[in-house]
């Protein structure tokens, strides 16, 4: 028995955990792959209050490694079902492991959105890649497109001009969604080509990636571009499906819960970007974390 089941080890559930810990509470984190949740991609984070540069891979680490000293067990599963209310709850993962605890906090985060186009589940690792920076050096000196036009396809981008020959953005719209200082500081460099308006509608090449065709939006003009390499990077979905029956989900599939990451289930909380929210970010997830092992050590104290 531990007093918090925490599912996710992303910053949302290790920030669970510290909080958790820090109120003499156990806590487990439960995480279904690595823990680090999405900003291991991330090559570098500008905007984290009080660190002005570091690796996505080195915070998380970092968060892990606090996390842990505190007491926090960190163990592997991907939960199948959650059962219980009231004081106990039953938490069962792959291959029948179950957890019992007082309290849940969901910090499943959210998986990355697939571009849905032909071939693309078949190269997969054979030139098409979702995370930059771990598969970034696998095409050093080649050229490669980025799509998208949030935070991630702009730090993508950056740190590819870095690795390859030429790097083309490709996004759907003429305005980007993420930070200007970063499409800025792309178009300071002389390797990287924005191609806007624009979509990737066919990925050519047998048994590894040769090119992309992009269609421009207003034209319908389908441009073939040679590449060694397409790191996708429009977004995430949420991955709430298995709490369907426990936790209301919003129209999109996020856990309806507000900012007290409270979701209407006595004892479960949900943190993170899980949750339905407006803005998706590293402070919003440590944040998620703090509000809701907060809540859930007063729930478990009110018990
Ligand atoms: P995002 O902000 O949701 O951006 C997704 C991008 O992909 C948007 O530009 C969107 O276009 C485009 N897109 C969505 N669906 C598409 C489709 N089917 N086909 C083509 N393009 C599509 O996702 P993200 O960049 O992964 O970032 C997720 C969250 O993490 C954000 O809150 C972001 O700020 C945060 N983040 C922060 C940092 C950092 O601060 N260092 C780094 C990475 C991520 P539209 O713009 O037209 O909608």
């Amino acid at each position: 028995m531990t007093d918090i089941l925490i599912i996710g080890a992303g910053t949302a559930g290790l920030t669970a955990g510290i909080y958790a810990a820090r109120a003499g509470k156990s806590a487990t984190v439960l995480e279904s792959t690595v823990y680090g949740g999405q900003i291991i991609n991330t090559p570098d984070i500008e905007n984290y209050p009080g660190i002005a540069h570091i690796s996505g891979f080195d915070f998380a680490q970092r968060l892990y490694e606090q996390a842990t000293a505190l007491g926090v067990k960190v163990e592997y599963g991907t939960v199948t079902s959650i059962k219980g209310a009231g004081a106990e709850f039953t938490v069962t993962a792959a291959g029948n492991k179950a957890y019992s605890c007082r309290a849940v906090i969901l910090a499943t985060g959210a998986k990355n959105r697939r571009l849905g186009i032909d071939r693309e589940e078949l190269l997969v690792g054979k030139g098409i890649s979702y995370c930059a920076t771990c598969d970034g050096m696998f095409f050093r000196g080649k050229d490669a497109a980025v799509n998208g036009g949030g935070n991630t396809a702009l730090g993508d981008a950056l740190y590819l001009a870095g690795i390859c020959r030429k790097v083309y953005v490709i996004h759907r719209r003429d305005q980007f969604r993420g930070a200007e200082t970063d499409v800025e500081k792309l178009k300071e460099l002389g390797n990287v080509e924005f191609v806007l308006n624009s979509t990737v509608t066919r990925l050519n090449g047998e048994t590894k990636l040769e090119s992309i065709d992009v269609t421009d939006k207003n034209t319908r003009e389908v441009r073939t571009i040679p590449v060694s390499a397409l790191f996708v990077a429009i977004g995430q979905e949420p991955d709430n499906g298995a709490f369907a029956d426990l936790v209301k989900l919003d129209a999109r599939g996020y856990i309806a819960a507000g900012e007290d990451c409270r979701t209407g289930r006595e004892g479960v909380f949900a943190a993170g970007d899980c949750r339905t929210k407006t803005l998706r970010q590293l402070t919003t997830a440590a944040a998620d974390g703090a509000v809701a092992a907060t809540a859930a050590c007063e729930y478990i104290d009110r018990l």
